[in-house]
């Protein structure tokens, strides 16, 4: 069990606040949702009412109450997760928060004892805060909710049928060198073990690519991985959010505070052979 997943799951297991996933359309954010209420139900069976707010239901779980809602025919995700209130469900999924009459019925949803679940458009899970409050949620209702924001991509995994060792250059690792956090970034890695600790922690770094094989129909990637950043809530984020601090200013602040950002694990996840350089490259900056 990787240490992200311990430590989303004892979040997750609260039983309040509001948890998001972040990223762009088509970067797993529902399966994530999906993965994380099936969890929650698994643990906490019979004890608790889970419904779901979806445009529209992508899949059915069992024990969980989904309502898919149609914006086209006039059925928003704000007047839906209005109805389903009145039946004081412990957990609540909604599928996206699109608007500000939504964000606001959800966090307080989440103020008043309930595990919220949704997902939110932004590029890093930073983001999730000035994105909120630029579309009118007061600051300290969200400091008051908000415990954990996922940010997310899918990078294409390397087929393991094929995997090969590949030296450490090219475009890609040149690209990689010549960043102004280069110096961080090995920090970070070794830090998270990813790399070696010591002076030379580039020396016989090794990097994988699928050679192609009649398994991967010569792609050399078989499946999809998902790379993540956990942007957890804790008191001084709390405390900036209620001043309104900008997001360089958050994401600075997260960051000094050992948050992973969805490069570094995508460059951890390539040094472990999961995924190329060049897959991090095209999802992640
Ligand atoms: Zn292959």
């Amino acid at each position: 069990m990787s240490a992200d997943y311990e430590r989303t799951l004892h979040i997750l297991l609260r039983p309040f606040g509001m948890i998001l996933v972040t990223g762009p359309t088509g970067s797993g954010k529902s399966t994530t949702l999906y993965a994380m209420l099936s969890r929650v139900g698994a643990e906490r069976r019979n004890i608790v009412n889970i419904s779901t707010v979806e445009d529209p239901v992508e899949y059915t779980l069992p024990r969980v109450n989904q309502v898919s809602i149609n914006p086209n025919a006039g059925m928003a995700f704000s007047s839906a997760l209005h109805t389903l209130l009145r039946q004081d469900p412990d957990i609540i999924m909604v599928g996206e928060i699109r608007d500000l009459e939504t964000a606001e019925i959800a966090v307080r949803a989440a103020l008043v004892g309930r595990l919220l679940l949704s997902t939110l458009h932004t590029n890093d899970a930073t983001g999730a805060v000035p994105r909120l409050v630029d579309m009118g949620v007061e600051p300290y209702l969200l400091a008051s909710t908000l415990t954990l924001v996922v940010g997310q991509r899918l990078v294409r995994r390397i087929c393991p049928n094929c995997r090969e060792s590949v030296p450490a250059e090219g475009a890609a690792w040149d690209a990689l060198r010549s960043r102004p956090d280069f110096e961080e970034l090995i920090h970070a890695l070794q830090r998270q073990g990813a790399l070696a600790k010591g002076a030379n922690p580039l020396a016989g770094i090794r990097l994988f690519k699928g050679k192609g094989c009649i398994q991967c129909g010569s792609t050399g990637f078989r499946g999809r991985l998902g790379i993540f950043e956990l942007f957890e809530i804790d008191d001084e984020i709390r405390h900036m959010m209620t001043k309104c601090e900008d997001a360089m200013t958050i994401r600075a602040a997260a960051m000094a505070s050992g948050m992973k950002t969805l490069f570094q694990d995508g460059l951890a996840k390539a040094l472990l052979g999961q995924t190329t350089l060049e897959e991090v490259f095209r999802v992640a900056l």
